[in-house]
């Protein structure tokens, strides 16, 4: 046997494996915490990133576990690697924020493909139930007594048109929620699903004949500001936009525009563009140091939650599980099925 292979063996076969837990919250504890009853993990938990000056403080670890604002660059891998980790294991779907071509015969990386596709589609749902019946209107208004309708008036979303751009795990049970609203879908994905009722068109056909539109596709260079001043100008006026999926799909300055310009009607944001340094925290307080953002959630038709779609009891249970049998499987075989190659 190789050094290589005799020194994993060696690591699962002592019981423990150390983990370096990167951007740790106490939801994230309390479920790895849960998930690890007999302590065969050894879990170290870093509030902050992992990024080039933080990478130090997985030294002497076997894993480093990362989230959607951990920067997982070529540069970070090396450092990595240096100090004897052996794995990056996303406790998320989206590796967009990790070079795989750097880790490439360098460091595993594995993530958690699926945990709730229902938990983002219902929060695409409610928040574009939020906005388009002005319950976050009605909510502030009612704490202070204030009774009055003006304003208000929403749209039905029966017989409405929704345009789906991803129609994979998240987006089919969107779709089905939809359906169960009575709207008429159509959907784009650059990759259709041959075993499905979907009705697929090209993007045009999605800007030109959507009410609204919902995004649930992985960032890459073909989704990179999918929504811009181009795209926009395709869009029927008032349409209403959901990203739930990353903030990069849109041009958000592109949005602001379109939002000034009243030809969008609503956005429902659960990513943004720069989230990495303002969302998951509190910021009350603090003056907020990005204006764009700050204009889009001054507009009384902009919903912004930060990041928060995934965060459900049933989410964080399938990811606190699905992330320890990962990181166990690939330290003791080399491999692992969830493996992002
Ligand atoms: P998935 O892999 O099951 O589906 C993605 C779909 O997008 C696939 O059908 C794929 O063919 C399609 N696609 C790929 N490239 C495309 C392109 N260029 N144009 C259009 N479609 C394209 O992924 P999923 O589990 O449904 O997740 C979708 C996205 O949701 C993830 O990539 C992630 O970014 C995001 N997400 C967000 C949260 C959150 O908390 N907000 C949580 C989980 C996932």
């Amino acid at each position: 046997m190789g050094k290589k292979n005799s020194e994993k063996k060696e690591k699962v076969s002592d019981g423990k494996i150390k983990i370096a837990f990167f951007d740790a919250k106490d939801y994230d504890v309390a479920s790895f915490e849960e998930a690890n009853p007999d302590g065969k993990f050894v879990i170290k938990y870093f509030e902050t990133k992992l990024n080039e000056d933080t990478v130090k403080l997985a030294k002497g670890y076997d894993a480093v576990c990362v989230f959607v604002n951990d920067n997982v660059n070529d540069k970070v891998i090396s450092a990595l690697k240096k100090r004897g980790v052996k794995l990056v294991a996303l406790r998320c779907a989206g590796f967009n924020n990790v070079d795989v071509q750097a880790a490439k015969d360098n460091l595993g990386v594995v993530r958690v493909p699926a945990y709730s596709p229902y938990a983002v589609a219902e929060h695409a749902m409610a928040l574009l139930l939020t906005s388009i019946r002005r319950i976050h209107k009605a909510y502030i208004r009612t704490k202070d007594f204030n009774f009055s309708l003006n304003g208000m008036m929403g749209f039905d979303l029966h017989g409405k048109t929704v345009g789906v751009v991803g129609t994979g795990k998240i987006g089919r049970v969107f779709i089905d929620i939809c359906r169960g609203f009575g709207m008429n879908v159509i959907a784009y994905d650059k990759f259709p699903a041959k075993d499905s009722d979907i009705e697929y068109v090209d993007l045009k056909d999605i800007w030109e004949r959507s009410d609204i539109i919902s995004f649930h596709c992985p960032l890459t260079e073909d989704t990179y500001h999918l929504v811009d001043e181009k795209s926009i100008k395709h869009m029927k006026k008032g349409v209403v936009l959901i990203n739930t999926s990353r903030g990069a799909l849109i041009d958000a300055e592109a949005l602001l525009e379109g939002i000034r310009e009243r030809k969008i009607g609503a956005a429902c944001l659960d990513v943004y563009e720069e989230e990495a340094d303002v969302f998951f925290e509190d910021r009350s307080g603090h003056i907020l140091g990005d204006d764009i953002l700050a204009r889009l959630i001054s507009m009384p038709n902009v919903i912004v939650t930060s990041h928060q779609a995934f965060l459900t009891k049933e989410a964080l249970t399938n990811i606190a599980h699905t992330t320890l049998a990962n990181i166990e499987e690939y330290l003791a075989n080399g491999k692992c099925e969830n493996e992002v190659k």
